[in-house]
């Protein structure tokens, strides 16, 4: 018999009843140190004093009104995203893969307002993951979330990812941009080779594409910075936001340049829910925090650390971890052993980490973390390693 809830997830037989900071308690009261903060989402942790405060007040007052008015927090929200990136407007959803929809629509509306209505396509990578809509499981080409939806949506042609050649040959008159992830998150951690995408942006140029990149995962600071374009010394077009964005509540949007936001007039595009007064004092109160002097450099400094112990600790045990991967606090351990026996015995040490493909175990812990909490999640993760080479010495 069915379960009364629709059965898409292979749950973790664990509930989880309450969070402070990087930890989480479940039923029981056993507690548990979060280093995959939902899948990259509680950035600032669980029950932040500041994020509780800033909801509590604003559910005091008012939820929802329509975009049909406007919405102070959401203009708040907006310009200060503006004045704190490349681009010069923002557009509000509620996740991630209604981001990546905004800029998708984004893309092509700019070529048909600029008379060139023939380029629709956008040019994507395997491995890529842009959600679960019909559009974006398109984009992300996957034939595991494609497989019994009907015909994917026309207008991704995809390529491996670093292949800059490819996107080349990939390219022709109906191509609107390329829509990349700066790293690929979910098939486990894939940092591109140095210099594609700066070869990806020139390439824009020089041939009238836009370049939108998906930082719904390597956003909000992430990487270290408060978007992961920002070490790369130029800019994207358009980029889509999520995850931490909201700091654990549901919010997604989309970030551009006034040229390439062009096409995106009244009526072009919307959302009921999309920066409802909630979601913007969540969105604002994560900003409070991050935009905060010193945040991002202490962010820095933990990944800095974190790497420094991980790299050790696969020198140690290169039989169980065959290599880290990520930047900043976006960590990724390709593991030697299966990962879901891996992350089981984290669970069993109390740390959470969540599983990508590749057989990588990833680690996103908050981007507030103390040096304690590494230390803390260091001994869970020798500790795993050990009893797999030990299991290993016994066969
Ligand atoms: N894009 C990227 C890079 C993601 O990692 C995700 C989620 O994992 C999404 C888009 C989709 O976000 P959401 O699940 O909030 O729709």
């Amino acid at each position: 018999m069915i379960s009364p809830l629709l059965p898409t997830y292979n749950r973790a037989d664990i509930a989880f009843e309450r969070g402070e900071g990087p930890y989480l308690y479940d039923e029981k009261g056993e507690r548990y140190l979060d280093f995959g903060t939902g899948i990259a989402v509680s950035a600032l942790g669980h029950a932040h004093p500041h994020l509780v405060s800033a909801i509590q007040s604003q559910a005091a007052k008012l939820w929802h009104t329509s975009n049909l008015y406007r919405i102070s927090g959401q203009e708040r929200l907006a310009k200060r995203l503006v004045d704190a990136t490349f681009a010069d407007t923002a557009f509000f959803a509620n996740s991630g893969a209604e981001g990546v929809e905004c800029a998708i629509k984004m893309a092509r509306r700019y070529h048909y307002v600029t008379g060139a209505p023939e380029r629709y396509r956008l040019i994507t990578f395997e491995g890529a993951f842009h959600g679960r809509t019909l559009a974006t499981i398109a984009a992300g080409g996957s034939a595991k979330y494609l497989e019994g939806f009907g015909p994917k949506v026309d207008g991704f042609d995809s390529v491996a990812y670093g292949d800059f050649d490819a996107v080349v040959r990939a390219t022709g008159p109906q191509t609107a941009g390329i829509l990349v992830e700066p790293i690929q998150g979910e098939v486990g951690i894939r940092v591109p080779p140095s210099g594609f995408l700066k070869r990806l942006r020139e390439f824009c140029d020089a041939r009238g594409l836009l370049l939108v990149f998906d930082e719904v995962q390597t956003g909000m600071g992430r990487t270290g910075r408060l978007f992961a374009y920002e070490e790369l010394g130029f800019s994207p077009d358009i980029v889509a936001v999520g995850k931490g964005i909201g700091g654990g509540f549901p919010l997604g949007g989309c970030l551009a340049t006034e040229r390439a936001s062009k096409g995106m007039t009244p009526a072009t595009h919307g959302s009921t829910y999309g920066g409802n007064p909630l979601a913007m004092a969540a969105g604002n109160a994560v900003l409070d925090v991050m935009l905060a002097p010193g945040f991002l450099d202490q962010v820095r400094v933990r990944a800095g650390s974190m790497q420094q112990h991980l790299a050790m600790l696969q020198a140690e045990h290169p039989n169980v971890i065959a290599e880290i991967r990520g930047r900043g606090l976006l960590l990724g351990l390709k593991l030697n052993v299966p990962n879901a026996a891996f992350l089981a015995r984290l669970r069993e040490n109390r740390l959470l980490a969540v599983g990508a493909t590749e057989n990588v175990a990833r680690l996103s812990p908050p981007l507030n973390i103390e040096e304690r909490h590494i230390k803390e999640a260091m001994a869970a993760l020798n500790d795993a390693c050990a009893s797999f080479e030990t299991e290993r010495k016994a066969v």
